[in-house]
């Protein structure tokens, strides 16, 4: 697995139906994927279950010990693995992107692996004597979406063995490879068994919601498939994790610097080429520095160089497939047909062969245009003007999704105002969109529910047990 050719020998298909890989940069072929059935799904299953008892039985201590030594064997694994992420997900391998989500899976299973989650005391009054333990909740299943393939399934993968469970992990039929090359890493390291990946479509990842060995089910996707998913398990009563699209705003006030916010602006809206869930996608920015901020933001916009993730030069790759190219043009010719004003980009090659669409900007655009109320997921960006703060707040609130929002402002505490007002899981002040494995993360309304991170999202790939007596 030191080579880019190695990782990519190792996790090629053994026989069965396969699928073509093509660069979302060039249409190039990059290599086959297996696609599984479920028979495939049944194996995988039956070698989960075997391995889990005696994985739970290890101490904590040595499951962390071993969740740090494929943190170890990852770290090792760096470069081809950024090269398998970046060839098939498309991001570049600089800048925030390949090696970085490479980074961040390190980063988190370390963290993971350092987190304690002590049995609880809860009641030691004399007459009651109660415990809360946390135990494994046996089978985990690991459903994944294309834009963060490696650190989505890490962030799932991760505090589920950390518990004492096996992981069966279904990644997107588009970034198939990045997650078979994750886990061949892992793998190297990880007992016989623990941890599988079943590759295949949507049909692959509901048999696995459907089937009552899973006792827990992690997903990060969109909300219409959210959705099926709380449906097809509901007759098992499968515990869920839903981690669901977002639509999430940003609000500008008056007081700001517009060049000191303009670059954190930037990577808040245009992270992986716009195409992380809890990114920057309405930008409501006040009248009184409208024309600076716009100005500043596409001054910095312009700068940053985007093409093939292989070139080092660049920071911002193409789309990772033609379905969300297709979504992000439909939705800025919206925008301009509706009269707004492009900035910057909207402009796209449509015949060439990859599926960049160039970094856009859109200003005076309507709140209620297609581009702000829908979730673009792509490098466009609409920049809508306001003077009434209320009216801003209730602008933002007025989707029914909750992932992230932000509050950009020189006075802390009427940021901080502002954002208790705000309806999303996180609130991020002069920032948008950082994640930290120590620091809980989830949606609110049909951005899905439950935690993710740290000791919440240690429990969440648990089952509390009390011991009382
Ligand atoms: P997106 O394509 O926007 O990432 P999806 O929700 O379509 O969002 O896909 C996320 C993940 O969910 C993918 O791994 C996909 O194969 C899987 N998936 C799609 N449909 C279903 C379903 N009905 N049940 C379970 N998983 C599904």
């Amino acid at each position: 697995m030191d080579t880019y050719e190695n990782l990519l020998a190792a996790i090629a298909p053994a026989g069965g139906e396969t699928r073509a890989v093509e660069d979302p940069a060039t249409g190039e072929r990059i290599a086959d994927a297996p696609v599984h059935t479920t028979a495939d799904l049944d194996r995988a299953i039956t070698r989960a279950q075997q391995a889990q008892p005696a994985w739970a039985a290890l101490s904590d201590e040595e499951r962390s010990a071993t969740l740090n030594r494929v943190a170890d064997a990852i770290e090792a694994a760096t470069e081809p693995l950024a090269r398998v992420l970046s060839r098939e997900q498309g991001k570049p391998l600089n800048g925030p992107n390949a090696r970085f989500e490479v980074g961040a899976c390190v980063g988190w299973l370390r963290a993971t692996a350092a987190t304690p989650l002590p049995t609880e005391v809860v009641v030691d009054d004399g007459e009651t004597y109660a415990e809360l333990h946390y135990r494994p909740v046996g089978l985990v299943g690991a459903i994944t979406p294309w834009n963060w393939p490696m650190m989505i399934a890490i962030w799932q993968i991760a505090p589920a063995l950390r518990m004492g469970n096996a992981v069966v992990a279904k990644p997107s039929e588009h970034t198939t490879l990045s997650g078979l090359a994750l886990a061949a890493v892992m793998n190297e390291v990880l007992p016989e068994g623990l941890l599988n990946v079943v590759t295949g479509a949507g049909d692959i990842g509901a048999a696995m919601v459907a089937d009552p060995r899973f006792g827990k089910i992690m997903f990060t996707g969109s909300t219409a498939t959210g959705k099926k998913i709380i449906e097809a398990s509901a007759g098992n009563v499968t515990r869920l994790t839903l981690e669901l699209g977002g639509n999430d705003a940003g609000i500008v006030l008056p007081d700001v610097d517009p060049q000191a916010i303009a670059e954190g602006l930037f990577w808040g809206a245009f992270i992986n080429t716009g195409q992380t869930c809890a990114a920057l996608k309405r930008l409501y920015v006040h009248d009184d520095v409208y024309d600076d901020v716009v100005a500043a933001l596409a001054e910095v916009a312009r700068k940053m160089p985007m093409g093939v993730g292989l070139d080092e030069a660049n920071v911002l790759g193409p789309l990772q497939n033609r379905m969300q190219f297709d979504v992000v043009d439909r939705l800025v010719e919206a925008a301009k047909a509706s009269g707004a004003r492009v900035v910057l980009g909207g402009e796209p090659d449509r015949e060439a062969p990859g599926h960049f669409y160039p970094t856009t900007l859109v200003a005076d655009v309507d709140p209620d245009n297609p581009l702000v109320v829908e979730e673009q997921f792509g490098p466009a960006l609409p920049i809508i003007r306001y003077r009434d703060l209320d009216e801003a707040v209730e602008l933002a609130n007025g989707v029914d999704v909750g992932l992230g929002a932000s509050v950009w402002s020189a006075d802390r505490d009427r940021a901080r105002e502002i954002a208790a007002r705000l309806e999303a899981g996180t609130v991020w002040i002069n920032s948008h969109g950082g994640v930290h494995p120590m620091v809980p993360f989830g949606g609110v309304k049909k951005s899905g529910y439950g935690l993710e991170f740290g000791v919440e999202g240690l429990k969440a790939v648990s089952v509390p047990q009390v011991i009382n007596g």
